[in-house]
Parts: C-alpha cells; sequence; structure tokens
C-alpha cells in the first residue's frame, strides 16, 4: 500500500471516535481524511444532530480543505466502526462532482483499507446526472 494512504489512515484515525456533545448532537462515529491536490490531508468527522443539521466526515473534511484555500481533491478515505469503510454517500459524491466537473473521475477513494480495495469516484458515479 501506498504511504500515502497509510498517512491518511493515521490522520483519520487521530480525530475518529464517537463523543456526545450535548443531548442533541453527537460527533465522531466516521472521521474522515482528504488528500488535496498539494499533498495536505485534511480531517473531518461527521456531526450528527436531530435534524438535519450536522454533515458526513467526507465533507466536513472537505470543507475544512476549502476552508484553508484548496480545492482540488486527490484521494479520500474513511474510518467507521465498519472496518470495510465503504464509499461516501451520494451527497458527498455529488459534492466532488460538483467541484471537479472536468477530473471527479480520477478521484481515488479508499473502499476498504484492510483489504486495501481502491476505486475511483468515476468507478462510483459513471454518469452524473448534470454532465
Ligand atoms: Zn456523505
Amino acid at each position: 500500500m501506498e504511504q500515502i494512504w497509510k498517512d491518511m489512515y493515521d490522520a483519520a484515525k487521530a480525530v475518529f471516535g464517537a463523543r456526545k456533545i450535548s443531548d442533541y448532537v453527537t460527533c465522531g462515529e466516521v472521521a474522515a481524511a482528504v488528500l488535496s491536490k498539494s499533498g495536505k490531508i485534511y480531517t473531518g468527522v461527521c456531526i450528527d444532530t436531530c435534524s438535519t443539521l450536522g454533515i458526513c466526515a467526507e465533507r466536513n473534511a472537505i470543507f475544512n480543505m476549502i476552508t484553508n484555500g484548496e480545492q482540488e481533491i486527490d484521494k479520500v478515505l474513511c474510518i467507521s466502526p465498519n472496518p470495510s469503510n465503504g464509499g461516501p454517500c451520494g451527497a458527498c459524491r455529488e459534492l466532488m462532482v460538483q467541484l471537479m466537473p472536468e477530473s471527479y473521475k480520477d478521484i481515488r477513494i479508499m473502499i476498504d483499507y484492510e483489504n486495501e480495495r481502491i476505486m475511483t469516484l468515476g468507478e462510483l458515479t459513471p454518469e452524473w446526472w448534470i454532465g
């Protein structure tokens, strides 16, 4: 496995961990690491609320990247209680496509860290509804 995936895993692991913020908000059940084209790793955790105010870990990490002046994604990795991770949800996929409509298909996503299964966003989202 490329070292960068291990670095991303370690970065996500560092912020991973469920915690209760209030009677209405929990976070950290899922953590994500996004590698930008510049080579910097940005992390985010999921935030769950009793209504729809929360956010997925992936989008939180992407927003962290945008907040820090970057906008191009190279790789995405997620840690969840389920060891096989799984791919990002439809909303997270849609955000990545809209951020990079010309090149989103090249974004590499770790689907299963233990078995080193990597897919591109193009494989996960072959026919974009606008494109
Ligand atoms: Zn999502």
